[in-house]
């Protein structure tokens, strides 16, 4: 339940003048906002359909020509991408090593903002969490042991082109290779943004559905890409559609980042589309509690509306939200907006991303600070996916102490030590007996 005075949006009240930045720096802040302060401080589920005052000082000093119908309007955002150096110099204050990796960049995993996104970038501060997950630095171009391309063996397990077929019962379904946004830590990166990847195309979606539909172990099927939610909704209703006419699939997934890059793409249109094929789910990406704008609130308000079960995804990400105090206003900001915290993810090892990994040990002490100190539902599941294609492997602050006779001695989230009678069970006894 929702109470309007504790979740109602608040306009950061520093963020709407038009304070003249230094010449130098084209999109500077006010400069009362502190580093590191939320940009949305109390934001939650009463979302107001207008743009954030942030954004809306954005788009007045940097695409004047546009009106509100196409800033609001998915497809005008996506074509309005910010994709090259001159484009993003001219908004934001590139770092020299910005501005190297930039122009160094070729292949896959281009430079592409929205400029909605790019609203919420700072543009002085190249440290700014948001910041450092879309604009890419040096560090992308330094390949250290144990990182590769296509860590997760998905090419490995492709019976056909554009099946990831790990598990028994579930395939992964890519069919696209475009994003709104490129994230810098993308797993797929090897894959994502290529002109001759971002549409798959008919004939490869055929054949992805044909071997859906010849393996009747298949109950589960994740569409993800790429960002499936770039596609129009003419193709997901056919996509959806030709998997919802087969028997055996139970469930239907997207996983998106677009409700939180892109939420003009959440319309109504949308939502009535997908809702005809439940039991739909979607998996949004999630990065940091700055993301919780108004915009996505109101995107989320509308895929809830629908009956759509939501569940976020999370990379943990040195540098962007690796600290307790930003997780937990992620995790309950989520939960204001009904999004139910699914995953929190440990940084695969992909090729360049070291810059972006942190020691396991920091995932486990934010889970350890949010079990028992927070809401069950805010505590989202750490996993590590298994280089070379184990799959998810969980990990959970150790809970069980040792084994004293029939007690299972359990550790709870202050430290202290209870008994469980366990009469028959011999967990714990290999530890040794807590005091
Ligand atoms: S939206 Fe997803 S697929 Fe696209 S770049 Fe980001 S993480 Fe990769």
């Amino acid at each position: 339940m929702q109470t309007k005075t504790a979740h109602a949006f608040r306009e950061d009240p520093v963020a709407e003048p038009d304070a003249e930045p230094p010449s130098q720096c084209p999109g500077s802040l006010p400069a009362a906002r502190a580093a590191g302060a939320p940009l949305f401080p109390l934001l939650g589920a009463l979302a107001v359909s207008r743009a954030n005052p942030r954004t809306r000082s954005f788009r007045r000093r940097f695409f004047p020509e546009a009106t509100s119908a196409e800033w609001s309007d998915w497809r005008w955002q996506l074509s309005n991408r910010i994709r090259d150096t001159d484009a993003l110099a001219r908004i934001i204050c590139l770092s020299e090593g910005e501005r190297a990796a930039i122009e160094r960049h070729h292949g896959p995993l281009p430079v592409g903002i929205t400029p909605y996104y790019l609203s919420l970038v700072d543009p002085i501060d190249p440290e700014q969490p948001l910041r450092r997950t879309v604009v890419p630095v040096l560090g992308e171009y330094l390949r250290i042991q144990g990182e590769a391309d296509d860590p997760l063996h998905e090419d490995g397990h492709c019976p056909v082109p554009g099946i990831v077929h790990r598990y028994p019962d579930r395939v992964l379904f890519l069919v696209t290779g475009l994003c709104s946004v490129y994230c810098r830590y993308c797993t797929r990166s090897r894959m994502v943004g290529t002109s001759s990847g971002e549409n798959f195309g008919r004939n490869t979606w055929q054949r992805a559905l044909e071997y859906v539909a010849a393996t009747p172990q298949i109950r589960d099927v994740l569409i993800s890409g790429g960002d499936p939610l770039t596609l129009s909704d003419e193709v997901l209703e056919y996509l959806l559609g030709s998997l919802r006419a087969i028997p055996h699939v139970e469930m239907i997934r997207i996983g998106t980042k677009v409700p939180a890059v892109l939420p003009q793409r959440i319309t109504p249109a949308l939502t009535r589309t997908l809702k005809k094929h439940h039991p739909f789910w979607l998996s949004i990406h999630f990065t940091h509690p700055d993301e919780l704008t108004p915009e996505v609130a109101a995107a989320c308000g509308r895929l809830a509306d629908a009956g759509i079960p939501l569940g976020s995804q999370t990379v943990l990400l040195a540098g962007v939200n690796d600290d307790l105090a930003t997780m937990r206003r992620l995790m309950h900001g989520l939960l204001r907006n009904r999004v139910k915290p699914y995953y929190l993810y440990q940084c695969d090892p992909i090729s360049g991303s070291s810059h972006f990994r942190t020691p396991v040990e920091k995932g486990l002490e934010i889970i350890a600070g949010l079990r028992g100190h927070t809401s069950g539902y805010a505590v989202p599941t750490y996993v590590i996916d298994a280089p070379g294609g184990g799959g998810k492997i969980p990990l959970l602050p150790q809970t069980v102490a040792g084994r004293d006779g029939d007690d299972l001695l359990l550790r709870n989230h202050e430290g202290r030590i209870f008994r469980y009678p366990d009469p028959g069970g011999s967990l714990g006894a290999a530890l040794a007996t807590a005091p």
